[in-house]
C-alpha cells in the first residue's frame, strides 16, 4: 500500500468569477486511485460563500482525477460541490447541469497576464514599457523578461504529467500577457481540464511571488491589450456533413442567442469588445472568414473543405467559465436542425 496525497479541488461560491480552492488528505491505495475509488469528503461552505442556511457543510464529489507531477504520490481531484444529502448538485455547481456531447471538440485559447507587485510583470514601477508590437511571439530578455518563459514550460510539463491536453503556448500581444490552448473533446471533458491547467498555473507561481490576472482588461481604457479566451468547436457534423446552407442558419441562430452567450463569455466583457483591437462589438453579432474583428472568426480550412471544421468564437473572455461557455455553444447548435433530425422529425 502507497499513502497518497489527494488534492481535493473545486470551484467556490464567489460572483461573477468562483475561484479554486482545494485542500488535502492522505489515503493508502494499491495503486493509482481511479475515479470509482475516491470517496466524498466535505468542507465548511461559510467560508467559501456555499453554506446554505444553518448547515454549513457541503459536500464534495470527485469527477476527474489526474496525476500531480508537483507531488510524489499526488493526485489532482477535481470535484463537484453537492448539497449535504451527497446527490443534490450546490447552486453554485454550474458542471452538474451543463450540455455535453462527446462529439463536440473545443479548443480554448486561455490568455491572462502575469502580474508582480501589482502590474503586469516586466511593467516598471512608473509609467509604461515600450508600445506593444515586438512581445507578441517574442523572444529575448527585453520582450519576455527572465522567469516568464521558465513559467509556462513548467506549467507545460505540469500540465502533460497530469495527462490535460495542453496544445501549446505563446507569448502575447501586451508586455507580461502570455496564452496557453488546451482542446478537449466533450464539454466537460474540455473544461475540466481548463479548469485544472488554471489551478496548476496559479499553484505554480505562488513560489514566483507571481499572481495570474484573469481580467479581462486588467490596464483599462488603454492601448494595452485585453485578454480573451477563445473558444474554436466544431461537432461531428460540423466535421463530416456541414455545407453552406447549415453554416448560415447556424450562424443565424447564433446572431438570435448573442445576448445569451455574452451573458455567460465572462464578466466586464463591454470593456474588451469595443470593436477595436481585433474585438467584436459586445452586442452586435458578426462572422468573417479569417476575420479576427468578427465576432466568430471562419477558418480558411473550413470554407476550402466546404463549410465542414471548426468554428472560432473570439467573444469569450479569459475570466469566462468553459463549463458554462461550451454548454451555451452547444445550446445554441441544438436549436438548428440537421439534415439527419430533420429528416428523423418528418
Ligand atoms: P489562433 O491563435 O490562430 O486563434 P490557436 O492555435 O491559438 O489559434 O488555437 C486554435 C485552437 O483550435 C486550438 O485550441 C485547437 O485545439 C482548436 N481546434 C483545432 N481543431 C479543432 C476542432 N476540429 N474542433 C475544435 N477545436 C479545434
Ligand atoms: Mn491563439
Ligand atoms: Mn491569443
Ligand atoms: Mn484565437
Amino acid at each position: 500500500m502507497t499513502k497518497y496525497k489527494l488534492e481535493y479541488i473545486w470551484l467556490d461560491g464567489y460572483t461573477p468569477v468562483p475561484n479554486l480552492r482545494g485542500k488535502t488528505q492522505i489515503k493508502e491505495f494499491d495503486s493509482f486511485p481511479s475515479l470509482d475509488e475516491l470517496p466524498l469528503w466535505g468542507f465548511d461552505g461559510s467560508s467559501t460563500m456555499q453554506a446554505e442556511g444553518r448547515s454549513s457543510d457541503c459536500v464534495l464529489k470527485p469527477v476527474r482525477v489526474f496525476p500531480d507531477g508537483a507531488r510524489k504520490n499526488g493526485v489532482l481531484v477535481m470535484c463537484e460541490v453537492m448539497m449535504p444529502d451527497g446527490v443534490t448538485p450546490h447552486a453554485s455547481n454550474k458542471r452538474a447541469t451543463i450540455l455535453d456531447d462527446e462529439g463536440a471538440w473545443f479548443g480554448f485559447e486561455q490568455e491572462y497576464f502575469f502580474y508582480k507587485d501589482g502590474r503586469p510583470l516586466g511593467f516598471p514601477e512608473a509609467g509604461y514599457p515600450a508600445p506593444q508590437g515586438p512581445y507578441y511571439t517574442g523572444v529575448g530578455y527585453k520582450n519576455v523578461g527572465a522567469v516568464a518563459r521558465q513559467i509556462v514550460e513548467e506549467h507545460l510539463d505540469l500540465c502533460l504529467v497530469a495527462g490535460i491536453n495542453h496544445e501549446g503556448i505563446n507569448a502575447e500581444v501586451a508586455k507580461g500577457q502570455w496564452e496557453f490552448q488546451i482542446f478537449g473533446k466533450g464539454s466537460k471533458r474540455a473544461a475540466d481540464e481548463m479548469w485544472m491547467a488554471r489551478y496548476l498555473m496559479q499553484r505554480l507561481t505562488e513560489t514566483y511571488g507571481i499572481d495570474i490576472e484573469y481580467h479581462c482588461k486588467p490596464l483599462g481604457d488603454t492601448d494595452w491589450n485585453g485578454s480573451g479566451m477563445h473558444a474554436n468547436f466544431s461537432t461531428s457534423f460540423m466535421r463530416e456533413t456541414g455545407g453552406k446552407e447549415y453554416f448560415e442558419k447556424l450562424m443565424d441562430a447564433f446572431k438570435h442567442a448573442c445576448e445569451d452567450h455574452i451573458a455567460v463569455y465572462g464578466p466586464d466583457n463591454h470593456m474588451r469588445l469595443t470593436g477595436k483591437h481585433e474585438t467584436a462589438a459586445i452586442h452586435e453579432f458578426s462572422y468573417g472568414v479569417a476575420d479576427r474583428g468578427a465576432s466568430i472568426r471562419v477558418p480558411h480550412s473550413f470554407v476550402n473543405n466546404g463549410y465542414k471544421g471548426y468554428l472560432e468564437d473570439r467573444r469569450p473572455n479569459s475570466q469566462g467559465d468553459p463549463y458554462q461557455i461550451a454548454s451555451q455553444i452547444l445550446k445554441t447548435i441544438a436549436s438548428v436542425p440537421t439534415a439527419a433530425s430533420a429528416s428523423a422529425a418528418a
